[in-house]
């Protein structure tokens, strides 16, 4: 039925919208592509692109945006919406200490997070945290805490790998309660695969010490996997919150959408680094950007349509292509484009997280500053310099410097990342923005 109120939809729409079936299958199938490589489960991935389908059914092709880019920006609001569900800090209202269960695979990353936890705890919310291990099986694991939680400021509970999990978990809560602490953390033994006897051991652990949080730490590398182990502890538990560590890695993180849809529970945070610091509050708006591979295209494309000059971004694409040589002109062309995209900064915001991790430690004003400069430099310029930036030599530097209020050097160094500019369109022949856009139907 739903095929056939698109079909009537399509058909109704051509007119105006000029919106064809094959124009919005394409569509469904290229984000259902994206989803698998950034390895959604395939029942997920089924599931969101039925509901994106009813959802665009209704939907008017507003605006400049073409068919395509609308079908986008649903896509990209719809995975916002539903990871960033219910999403809220950790959940502390009990009576003290408010007590967080950690359960998750052997190396998802709980006991780091434990400790990540606690300083954010303490740091933002003020907080006296105590944490206790209760991972028995390995001895390191019980003085992996230990160390951890000494680096965020915490309390350490001892226990020891001959004691049981539960009488660890009823003394460390009986030493929180008399010394007045906020909040135990209870990290608890990995598990390799889903194991029924460690399974009951957590749930007992549960049960035992009313946990106010549930976390359910998940690695985000693991793929179209995190869709079992989701599913085997979400029967077991009653997962309040997710966690998602190692989001610093490569994988475009799919697993987010497809443990959220499984357990139902909200991802409150995200891993960034190992570090102790290197936890954030989960943003669902980038990690969506992120799992269809190209950080808020949509926005990114009507801040382009808006801002740009189409007819000089195309010539340069052009130009690029056919191998003429990219001078000057074209790299001041290009600075101004991206002064007129809103600057450097909020178009930092749209790019995938991966990206932008990298630029982290730039200083964007500096960055913005240093864009006025190189427009200055070389606004010095004549047009002929312009077009042979190979004829300016030392007494050419020296006028333009002069001109533009600079010294020689950021001329030199101007000229230097002209060239290496010039080297990296060489091989992109044209691709990049240009391409990105022809492919969102722009
Ligand atoms: P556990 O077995 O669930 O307790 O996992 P651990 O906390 O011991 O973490 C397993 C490994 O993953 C360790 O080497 C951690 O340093 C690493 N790790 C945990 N969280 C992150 C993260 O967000 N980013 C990165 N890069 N590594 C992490
Ligand atoms: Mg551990």
């Amino acid at each position: 039925a739903l095929t056939d109120k698109l079909t009537r939809l399509v058909k109704e729409m051509r007119g105006q919208a000029r919106i064809t079936e094959s124009n919005v299958q394409d569509m469904l199938r290229e984000v259902r592509m994206a989803l698998l490589e950034a390895d959604v489960a395939l029942p997920v991935v089924r599931d969101f692109i039925a509901r994106v389908k009813e959802k665009a059914l209704g939907q008017e092709v507003l605006g400049s945006l073409k068919p395509g880019q609308t079908l986008v920006s649903i896509v990209n609001r719809e995975l916002a919406a539903t990871m960033g569900e219910g999403v809220a800090d950790i959940n502390l209202a009990a009576q003290p200490p408010a007590v967080i269960l950690m359960a998750g695979l052997q190396g998802a990353g709980k006991t780091t997070t434990t400790a990540k936890l606690a300083k954010h705890l303490i740091e933002k919310r003020k907080k006296k945290v105590l944490t206790v291990s209760g991972d028995v099986y390995r001895p390191a694991a019980i003085e992996q805490l230990k160390t951890v939680t000494k680096q965020a400021g915490a309390e350490w509970f001892p226990s020891t790998p001959d004691q049981k999990p539960l009488d660890i978990a009823r003394a460390a809560l009986d030493y929180a309660k008399k010394h007045y602490f906020d909040v135990l953390l209870v990290d608890t033994a990995g598990r390799l695969a889903i194991d029924e006897a460690l399974m009951k051991e957590i749930k007992d652990l549960h049960a035992a010490i009313n946990p106010v949080e549930t976390l359910f730490v998940v690695d985000a590398m693991q793929g179209q996997d995190a869709i079992n182990t989701a599913k085997a502890f979400k029967e077991a538990l009653p997962l309040t919150g997710i966690v998602l560590t190692k989001l610093d890695g490569d994988s475009r993180g799919g697993a987010a959408l497809s443990v959220r849809q499984i357990t139902g529970a909200p991802i409150k945070f995200a891993g960034v680094s190992e570090k102790i610091d290197g936890l954030e509050v989960f943003d669902a708006e980038r990690h969506a950007g992120r799992i269809l591979g190209m950080g808020d295209i949509v926005a990114l494309v009507e801040q382009v349509t808006a801002g740009v000059d189409m007819e000089a971004a195309q010539k340069l694409a052009a130009k690029v292509k056919s191998g003429d040589g990219f001078d000057l002109n074209d790299f001041l062309s290009q600075i101004q484009q991206m002064k007129q995209m809103g600057g450097l900064s909020s178009l930092m915001d749209k790019l995938p997280s991966q990206l932008t991790a990298k630029a982290g430690s730039l200083d964007m004003d500096k960055a913005e500053k240093d864009i006025k400069r190189k427009e200055g430099i070389i606004q010095s310029m004549t047009p002929l310099e312009r077009r042979k930036p190979e004829l300016i030599k030392a007494t050419r530097k020296k006028r333009i410097a002069n001109g533009a209020g600079v010294h020689v050097q950021e001329v030199n160094r101007l000229l230097k990342e002209f060239e290496q500019m010039q080297g990296m369109m060489k091989k992109m022949k044209g691709g990049g923005l240009m391409k990105m856009m022809k492919r969102m139907g722009g």
